[in-house]
């Protein structure tokens, strides 16, 4: 008698099982399909085909998140200005991975080599949660000046304006910046994470930590520019939330906390750790209000090709189309 019952009671089991199998089995096959795939196509069509899927999985997150929070509940999914940001997703995932990967790593040694060696060997004996923590820091910081330095100057400002044309925000916002502002503000994080040693270039494999700083950094951003209305309490002193970034879209004008000496005056610079800005004296609350528009007074052309050209010709402004969004 038992032995009937016992196996009623393992079939449950033995389905789970066998379900949990088929899923391994299904991701098994998932992935040794994409790594065929990356031996056989050429990188171009291998990175078209990941990027396709990472959109996917924003899509599916940041749509219903977007829905069930939404901030402005009247604002369309596909906005205006939504195809062109689409192309800047593609544009900005390739562009590191393939153009710059070798140029980066190439100075990415030269300043572990320039860097001070003794200094470089303390920080190596750090615990890793210890050296990982110091990376995250002194990345946000090197971000911090990077991005600010974007709208002190008149010259990279023609480059980080096209990131400031939008006047709706969502999470897809934040793919919208030129190459010319994505790298320089990359490499300003980047190159005191190096020069310090908290990240290696060479030897023992890659280091995860400037990956898992990236990786962070870019899904904070989609959150950031995100369509929501999240708030997270005492925690936003540390770190950042649409509320805190929204304002560093504000339209156009200079903003009372935000006397950073800079031309195009917004505040809110650090991309995820507010407390920067209050160190440097950039913090701008906003006293728990939303702002009421987007954008900048600055004609913008309305199309990823135009947005490219734009800051390498001269200001034709009667020539520019402003951008309608
Ligand atoms: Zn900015
Ligand atoms: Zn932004």
């Amino acid at each position: 008698m038992e032995a009937p019952g016992a196996a009623q009671a393992d079939e449950p089991g033995l389905s789970r099982n066998k379900e949990r199998r088929s899923v391994g089995t299904h991701w098994r096959e998932h992935m040794e399909t994409l790594l065929s795939l990356q031996k056989h196509l050429p990188p171009f069509a291998f990175d078209l085909i990941r990027l396709t899927n990472g959109l996917i999985l924003l899509l599916v997150l940041f749509v219903p998140f977007e829905h069930l929070f939404a901030l402005r509940r009247s604002q369309k999914v596909l906005r205006k200005g939504f195809g062109t940001d689409l192309g800047y997703y593609f544009l900005s995932s390739m562009l590191p991975n393939r153009v710059l990967a070798v140029p980066l790593a190439a100075l990415a040694l030269g300043l572990q080599r320039m860097g001070s060696e003794s200094l470089q060997l303390w920080v190596g004996d750090f615990p890793v949660w210890l050296r990982f923590a110091a990376a995250m820091v002194v990345a946000e910081i090197g971000f911090y000046w990077g991005h600010r330095w974007m709208h002190q100057s008149d010259l990279l400002w023609r480059f980080h304006s096209i990131h400031h044309s939008a006047t709706e925000m969502d999470w897809l916002v934040n793919t919208r910046a030129h190459p010319v502002d994505l790298v320089f503000t990359r490499l300003c994080g980047y190159i005191p994470m190096y020069a310090l040693g908290l990240a290696h270039s060479v030897g023992g494999g890659v280091d995860w930590i400037p990956l898992v700083v990236a990786l962070t950094g870019s899904i904070w951003g989609y959150f950031i520019h995100s369509n929501t209305r999240v708030r997270l309490g005492w925690l936003e002193h540390a770190i950042a939330t649409p509320m805190f970034h929204h304002w560093h879209h504000n339209h156009e004008e200079a903003m009372d906390a935000a006397d950073d000496g800079a031309a195009h005056r917004h505040g809110n610079y650090a991309p995820t750790m507010p407390w920067v800005d209050r160190l440097f004296g950039t913090l701008h609350s906003g006293a728990g209000q939303w702002p009421k528009a987007y954008g900048i007074d600055e004609p913008t052309e309305s199309g990823l090709a135009g947005q490219l050209l734009q800051p390498f010709l001269p200001d034709r402004k009667s020539a520019v189309v402003r951008d309608p969004e």
